[in-house]
């Protein structure tokens, strides 16, 4: 049996004053629903803050993104080493905003997966195709090939520890959530490529869904028999919606 995970993903949203209020509502909701890993993503420099709101809770938390490298003249970036000694659990590495506004390759992505991992930090990898791709039928291609970067260079084994999270780009803040039947196809599809490695991995990886994922289509996602949860942009900025989608996932656990 598979924990279901709700994460939130707040890109670049956030003053000390909502990060405040929305992490002390979000530890009472991840302690009300012990069976669903909760947690929240944050740009790098509130991770301190969180953790100082949300240690001792049920609240889970970690990074938008992390550099390959732990330290250095690397001016800007975040390391994995640091991330993780500010409590973090996770760091999201893949996603399409930085495959598509910093030109981050599958290579580059499996790298940041490694150093995450390599530095005590769970990999949520994303993964999805373009609305052209996805017109032209490329989607499985696209999820295979980006997850397969990560399995040349750190083996089919890291995937035991480790979050796969589907987001479609063509759903990602548009308002258009993809349908449940078409996000447990292709979560099929990606175990079942998983499962051509090795089933064990296969068969617990977690796999969210993202994109466009809110209060009211939460219940019927999270009901497929292969998706375990969501990774949550706008809808993790806002209590009461946040709460609602973290209650579906305590429905199907
Ligand atoms: C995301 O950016 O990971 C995401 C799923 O965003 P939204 O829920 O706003 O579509």
């Amino acid at each position: 049996m598979r924990k279901p995970v709700v994460m939130g993903n707040w890109k670049l949203n956030g003053t000390k004053s909502t990060v405040t209020d929305l992490i002390k509502a979000f530890t009472g909701v991840a302690n009300a629903n012990e069976k669903v890993d909760v947690a929240i993503c944050a740009p790098a420099i509130f991770i301190g803050m969180v953790e100082s709101l949300a240690t001792g809770s049920k609240l889970q938390w970690g990074s938008e993104d992390v550099d390959v490298h732990t330290s250095g003249a690397f001016t800007g970036e975040n390391s994995p080493v640091m991330i993780k000694e500010f409590g973090s659990t996770y760091a999201i590495v893949g996603h399409s905003e930085r495959r598509g506004y910093h030109n981050e390759s599958n290579e580059v992505v499996a790298a940041k997966f490694k150093a995450a991992q390599d530095n005590g930090l769970v990999p949520v990898l994303c993964i999805g195709e373009s609305e052209a791709e996805y017109d032209a039928g490329k989607t499985l291609d696209v999820c295979q090939a980006e997850i397969k970067a990560v399995i040349d260079l750190c083996g089919i084994e890291a995937f035991k520890n480790a979050i796969i999270a589907y987001e479609p780009i063509w759903a990602i803040g548009t308002g258009k959530t993809a349908t449940p039947e078409i996000a447990q196809n292709v979560h099929a599809g990606i175990r079942a490529f998983l499962k051509t490695f090795n089933a064990e991995v296969a068969d617990g990886v977690r796999i969210l869904y993202g994109g466009s994922c809110n209060a009211k289509t939460a219940p019927e996602l999270f009901a497929q028999k292969d998706i375990d949860g969501g990774l949550i942009g706008g809808a993790s900025l806002k209590v009461a919606d946040f709460t609602a989608i973290i209650e579906a996932a305590t429905a199907n656990a």
